[in-house]
């Protein structure tokens, strides 16, 4: 055969083309003519390639493995997919925050850990961080958080100045901000990293008791991390270090694991314990609630095809299965309502019809139309109906995730408890669990952040804000930048 027994290259219709490589012209030499639908049909496509990338978390790569559960948890959570023995199909998703997609991986920055459970009961999804904590407690302040973290709208140049500005006006970010300057501010790869929840759920076992609980993903290839030098050096060397390092690894058979380990809180602790056990600026230390291990993750499958299986995953918090829940922590409570919708936005009303988005359970759903939508529905389009259509099972499936709310319409902070403040836990990870050689890099890395670009009066804000994390380190940090 002419083209050696390969395929023959078609249109998108199916139909064989005679040409990869010439267009359709009056002579070789003459002009090309509009009716050449073949070469349109590849410009066309062309110029429409890509889909707008995230806002935030555009940077990133991700891989296919499974979930199996080790240990018995099953007093805590009546869910299938953490049943003992269960093993579960998995997408993981990891990024960077503020980066855009074409940014380095090594930029300093938390990464983004999202996994997709393909479960017996639907998808759940754990659109989780490397980090167990976050910058900001109320979804309000959210926007302007991560536009504080991008780029300016005069130079579209990013700026230090203004992150420092919305940090040191926002003492909730101190814990944040202390990690992100910290060792783990830039992981070494994707797999020497740990993944948390950082947000409190809940799970409900069998007989509809119900506990708080965080996830915590421990990396089986150990916590390893880049120095600020070697960051910076990779992010000129190669952009995409992360990426291809993970994809080199399952390529080579080298599977990164996590261990999942769980924080469980009685139900009825919230309501007393020492502080907001919702807010996500903290954790829950392991001394009050000690980690139980409950299966391991493992990613053996790399994406044959990134656009379709990667950049159009929709992770979405509020896909939650019977035995998991939310829990009242206010920037959960808002996730709920905007992972969905950016979806909606970058993806299209239908996106959970992409294949990588579509459940291994059956869907019964009344969705119906919109663009893109692929999978075929059915008479009766509506409920209730006597057609013998899809009827919800509230016996069987009644609304277990709940819990009591009382109180006015306010526009408030969360009520302060005897151990809530911004600096305690900071305070912790600077001087009991960093050691002085990780405390020299934590001062160095934030003098050379402030040095690059930071304006008074944010940099007498930023020494205040150290010192009120840790007087040492912020007399030293203030030294550093000022000299004195
Ligand atoms: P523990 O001593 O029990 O835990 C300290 C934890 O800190 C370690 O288990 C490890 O988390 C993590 N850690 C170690 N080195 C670093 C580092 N350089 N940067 C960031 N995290 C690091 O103490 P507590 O549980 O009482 O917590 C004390 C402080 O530790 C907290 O204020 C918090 O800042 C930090 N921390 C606590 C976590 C928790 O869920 N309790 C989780 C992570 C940090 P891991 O085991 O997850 O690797």
């Amino acid at each position: 055969m002419a083209n050696d027994g390969r395929k023959p290259t078609t249109t998108d219709a199916g139909i064989p083309v005679a040409s990869d490589e010439h267009s359709l012209t009056i002579g070789p030499d003459g002009p090309i003519l509009l009716h050449d639908h073949y070469l349109i049909e590849q410009m066309a496509n062309f110029n429409r390639e890509r889909i707008p990338e995230r806002q935030p978390h555009a940077k990133g790569s991700g891989a296919f493995g499974h979930f199996e559960v080790t240990q018995d948890l099953s007093k805590y959570t009546k869910a299938a997919v953490f049943q003992p023995g269960e093993k579960t199909d998995v997408l993981i998703r990891f990024s960077t925050v503020a980066g855009e997609r074409g940014s380095p991986d090594t930029w300093r920055d938390p990464r983004g850990f999202s996994v997709k459970f393909y479960t017996r009961e639907g998808n759940f999804d754990m659109v989780g961080n490397n980090t167990p904590v976050f910058f900001v407690r109320d979804p309000m302040k959210f926007q302007h958080f991560i536009r504080s973290q991008k780029r300016r709208a005069d130079s579209n140049l990013r700026d230090h100045d203004m992150q420092w500005d919305f940090w040191t006006l926002s003492p909730e970010s101190a814990h944040q901000v202390t990690w992100l300057m910290g060792d783990r501010g830039i992981p070494k790869t994707w797999r020497h990293m740990n993944g948390y929840s950082s947000h409190t759920y809940m799970w409900v076992n069998a007989e509809g008791e119900k506990f708080w609980v965080k996830y915590h993903f421990k990396t089986d290839q150990g916590i390893e991390f880049l120095t600020q030098d070697e960051a910076d050096r990779l992010a000129g060397s190669d952009a995409d270090y992360h990426t291809r390092d993970l994809f080199n690894a399952i390529a080579r058979g080298d599977h990164p694991s996590w261990t999942l380990h769980m924080q469980i809180m009685p139900f009825k602790d919230a309501e007393t314990y020492r502080f907001n056990p919702f807010d996500l600026t903290k954790v829950w230390p392991h001394g009050d609630y000690p980690l139980i291990e409950l299966g391991r993750l493992t990613l053996d499958r790399n994406p044959t095809d990134h656009h379709t299986e990667i950049e159009q995953a929709a992770f979405e918090p509020n896909n939650m299965v019977p035995g998991t829940g939310i829990s009242p922590d206010k920037m959960l409570l808002a996730r709920i309502f905007s992972y969905a919708d950016a979806h909606r936005a970058r993806l299209g009303v239908n996106y959970k019809q992409i294949p990588v988005n579509t459940p291994k359970a059956p869907v019964h759903s009344y969705s119906k139309d919109g663009a893109m939508r692929v999978k075929k529905v059915s008479d009766p389009v509506y409920a209730p109906n006597s057609k013998g259509g899809p009827a919800a099972d509230g016996e069987g499936y009644p609304e277990a995730a709940t819990w009591e709310s009382r109180g006015d319409m306010v526009r408030a902070a969360y009520t302060l408890r005897r151990d809530d403040d911004d600096w305690g836990q900071p305070h912790a990870l600077v001087r009991e669990v960093m050691d002085a050689a990780a405390r020299d890099r934590l001062v160095s890395n934030v003098v050379g952040h402030l040095k690059d670009g930071v304006s008074q009066p944010v940099l007498e804000r930023a020494f205040a804000y150290w010192r009120n994390i840790d007087q040492e380190v912020g007399d030293r940090i203030a030294k550093g930048v000022t000299g004195s």
